[in-house]
């Protein structure tokens, strides 16, 4: 449960009797996918009107038919069910179209709004700015017959988009320009999708959404604060259509990903260039996005919830969502071990061909999870920056020669010599291991410079990894076109090896010990592991 000043008025309005029960709505327009600002929104709607035990709407904003798509409908329903929440009921903005017609002609009934003829142009100079007034529209002082007949035949589609518009009557010298006479209906010859051919004329955002949230008895409103010089608007409204219950538009904070852009314009270009795959790029700030690159809900909602909320747009790093994606699963993933980046080395006092299994704890913080095989034999993988053939310091943990480290799970071992390539590079590793220092054994005789993680050679699986940074340069120009500012290695691709108990199910989730939390990908397969980085330990937030 969150508290915050939101709560505080619903916890009033409930108290002194001006609602019985809390409704929300999460209104997305369906033309691209949810973002992780979203996510506060939606968040926000549901968790506050839950905990009073009210309800949340979903209702898709199409009230312009020109931008949206099915495909947006089904992928923001998706991410909401995926972040835990069921809608009380899914509406379209464009289910109030009679109603904000019916009311539309009220309001010219009432001398309260008017059809105008001026172009957008002139319109927009007719407005005046913010240090002046605007100038009244020639057309301002039509008749209340002559406004009914000429929105009655807009309606009817007599005229070309733009040739006319129905306007409020309100005050075109505000200070507010939004209150300077906004236009609330425009001609569009579209189809729409879901309203199909019916309308000639679309109500604005303005004008419909307050009327919306009216008919659905939404009791709070909520949206973000660019939407702030926008309520005098949505309250001269509701005054003056004379709906049953009125609704209250409260905004908060936009919560905002340091050096991320969350727009669903810069989103769609992206995956328009081809610079990422889809919407779903594990790059992409989009929910599907952080969602396949391993990304729980839970992280998600903790998240959100603890960035608190507030009526200041927020700028939080990543990484403070990947701490909390490493809270989530410190205590519930499996631990494996993997090898990004393959030594190999060769025990030459092991029996070659034997493998010996070895069991190990699925996670050593939660012995509840159980146990695994790990087996051991005379050819093994470790990464590549766990060996030195000099020792570095006396600090030095990992593998050097003449000295000797546990490997994880399994026995001491000791590097001998090293085999190269003709170019120099390492071809592979000699060791040997000592029988008394089984893992489990207790072994006092010595202690090993360090421990280090290993993957049998005999048993691994093949694995590839895809390590993502950021997709926008560190110090990229805000001005700069997108590919100017565009990371050229967000993402790096890396072949190595999992233990053998690794298992591929898509979306599964595992901490490769000493390394980070990974997720496997959508097209993981038995024989083509695919397993995308969420969060590094070596990196991540403190
Ligand atoms: P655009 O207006 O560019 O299409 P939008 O991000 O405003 O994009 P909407 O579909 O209108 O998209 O958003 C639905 C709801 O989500 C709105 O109430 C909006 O205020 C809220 N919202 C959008 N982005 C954020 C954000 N970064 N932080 C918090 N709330 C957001
Ligand atoms: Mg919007």
């Amino acid at each position: 449960m969150i508290a915050n000043f939101i709560k505080t008025i619903m916890e009033e309005d409930l108290k002194n009797g001006k609602h019985k029960e809390i409704v929300t709505r999460f209104p997305p327009e369906p033309n691209a996918y949810l973002h992780i600002g979203h996510a506060r929104a939606i968040i926000t709607n549901f968790e506050l009107a839950k905990s009073f035990g009210g309800k949340t709407y979903l209702r898709f904003d199409d009230t312009n038919p020109a931008k949206e798509e099915k495909r947006f409908m089904e992928a923001i329903q998706k991410d909401i069910e995926w972040l835990g929440y069921e809608p009380y009921k899914v509406t379209f903005g464009s289910d109030y179209f009679e109603d904000a017609y019916q009311k539309a002609v009220n309001l010219i009934k009432e001398g309260l709004a008017y059809v105008d003829d001026l172009s957008k142009e002139d319109m927009r100079e007719y407005r005046g700015t913010l240090n002046e007034p605007g100038k009244n529209s020639p057309y301002r002082t039509r008749s209340i017959e002559e406004n009914l007949k000429l929105f009655e035949e807009m309606k009817d589609g007599k005229y070309e988009e733009g040739e006319k518009t129905l306007r409020l009557k309100i005050d075109m010298a505000s200070p507010n320009l939004n209150m300077r006479d906004p236009a609330i209906y425009r001609i569009i010859n579209k189809s729409h999708p879901h309203a199909g051919d019916k309308w000639k004329i679309y109500p604005l955002y303005d004008y419909a959404h307050p009327l919306q949230d009216a008919s659905e008895g939404i009791t709070h409103s909520l949206c973000s604060l660019e939407y702030d010089d926008h309520r005098p608007l949505y309250d001269w409204v509701i005054e003056h259509t004379h709906p049953v219950s009125i609704p209250r538009q409260i905004e908060f904070g936009r919560l905002n990903i340091e050096g991320t852009i969350l727009s669903k314009r810069y989103l769609k270009q992206l995956v328009e260039s081809g610079f990422v795959k889809d919407y779903d790029d594990p790059r992409m700030p989009t929910l599907v996005g952080l969602k396949r690159k391993g990304f729980t809900p839970e992280s998600i909602k903790e998240f959100v919830l603890s960035t608190g909320l507030s009526r200041i747009n927020s700028e939080i790093p990543l990484e403070v969502l990947d701490h909390f994606l490493m809270d989530d699963l410190k205590m519930k993933a499996n631990r494996r071990m993997a090898i990004l980046s393959p030594l190999k080395l060769v025990i030459t006092n092991y029996p070659e061909g034997q493998i010996e299994r070895l069991s190990f704890p699925n996670n050593l913080e939660n012995t509840e999870m159980g146990e695994r095989e790990i087996t051991f034999s005379n050819t093994l993988y470790i990464e590549e920056e766990d060996f030195s053939e000099i020792k570095p310091d006396n600090k030095y943990k990992r593998l050097s020669l003449g000295s000797e480290v546990r490997l994880m799970g399994a026995y001491f071992i000791k590097a001998n010599e090293v085999i190269k390539n003709a170019d120099g590079t390492i071809k592979e590793v000699l060791c040997t291991y000592d029988p008394l220092t089984k893992s489990g054994s207790h072994f006092e005789g010595r202690k090993p410079q360090g421990t280090i993680h290993y993957v049998d050679a005999l048993t691994a699986k093949k694995a590839t990894f895809n390590l993502f940074s950021s997709l926008l340069k560190e110090d990229n120009d805000p001005k700069a076109p997108l590919e100017e500012r565009l990371n050229p290695a967000s993402l790096e691709v890396v072949h190595g090896f999992v233990e053998e108990a690794y298992d591929f199910t898509p979306s599964l989730k595992a901490q490769f010990i000493r390394n980070g939390y990974y997720s496997n990908d959508d097209d993981s397969t038995e024989d083509n592991i695919i397993i995308n980085r969420t969060v590094s330990l070596k990196k991540s937030f403190k």
